[in-house]
């Protein structure tokens, strides 16, 4: 059934874990994390990123993910990942999602407040909750590789339980050592900082930039305060990965709904175990 981030996040809290929200640019994914999601029994999010309009437009893939989320048997939020401008996440909302982020972190901070304040304004019409932005999440090619470098782009706990006030956002994405795509070496995570941000706002706190931290690292995020992790290009190489499994193993003409198949089920049995690490189980 579709279901709102909010009590998504608050149901992660009470049972001391965080939701996966798995980025689905096809239909074979959307399947792979519902259907792991009914397995582990445990709520999920799906997310649809406005760069990955390219991949695939909110308009055909949106509607195919309310529809999926609506016959699933555990709550499925549908949700709208780094969204930039706000006629883009009002589409999301027309189009049923139940949450959206605002991304503004590349703006100056009072651009960035004003803008999710309409944000959050505009969601609540539809009675949906809104993800926001402070500090940097980098890409790992995008910064400086020094450590000092980084840390100016982490969240502040006072910037934040001011933009939290201001904003009357429902979740934070905050930056505190994860970088978004593939890491060239194992990320640092101030788990201090989680910590503070955490007191200091109030809110559930979501970790961006998700594959490639160790499964310790995850879980020592979620004993901070992490409620949501984004988690998308290690599911993705998963589903590579079986694709060349499966081609190497069946030589000859291959149909591409065999390869699809291969594909789907790579990605699912990834997330199963990532849904294993983010309810806090050591496998
Ligand atoms: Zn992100």
């Amino acid at each position: 059934m579709i279901a709102g981030l909010t009590e998504i996040l608050e149901d992660a809290k009470r049972n001391r874990r965080a939701a996966g929200a798995f980025n689905t640019v096809s239909l074979e994914s959307i399947d792979a994390v519902i259907s792991a999601a009914e397995q582990k029994n445990v709520p999920v999010i799906i997310q649809h990123a406005q760069l990955h309009e390219p991949v695939i437009p909110l308009d055909v893939i949106g509607p195919c993910m309310t529809a999926a989320a609506a016959l699933a048997a555990v709550p499925v939020c549908v949700h709208l990942d780094h969204g930039s401008d706000l006629d883009y996440l009002k589409h999301a909302l027309e189009l049923g999602f139940t949450s959206v982020m605002y991304d503004g972190s590349d703006l100056g901070y009072e651009t960035n407040v004003a803008n999710t304040q309409a944000c959050v304004e505009m969601a609540r019409c539809y009675g949906a909750d809104v993800e926001a932005e402070l500090g940097r999440v980098l890409r790992p090619d995008a910064g400086s590789d020094s450590e000092n470098d980084e840390k100016s782009f982490y969240t502040r706990p006072d910037e934040a339980r001011d933009f939290v006030q201001r904003t009357g956002i429902d979740a934070l994405a905050a930056a505190f050592g994860t970088a978004h795509g593939i890491y060239k070496t194992q990320p640092h995570l101030d788990f201090e900082r989680i910590t503070q941000i955490c007191e200091a706002t109030g809110v559930p706190l979501v970790m961006h930039g998700g594959s490639g931290v160790s499964d310790d690292g995850f879980r020592a995020a979620i004993a901070a305060g992490v409620r949501k992790i984004n988690y998308f290009t290690y599911m993705s190489l998963a589903g590579t990965d079986a694709a060349r499994e499966y081609l190497d193993a069946n030589p000859g003409q291959i149909g591409y709904e065999n390869v699809s198949a291969a594909v789907r089920d790579g990605m699912f049995r990834h997330v199963l175990h990532a849904l294993d690490v983010f309810s806090g189980k050591t496998v």
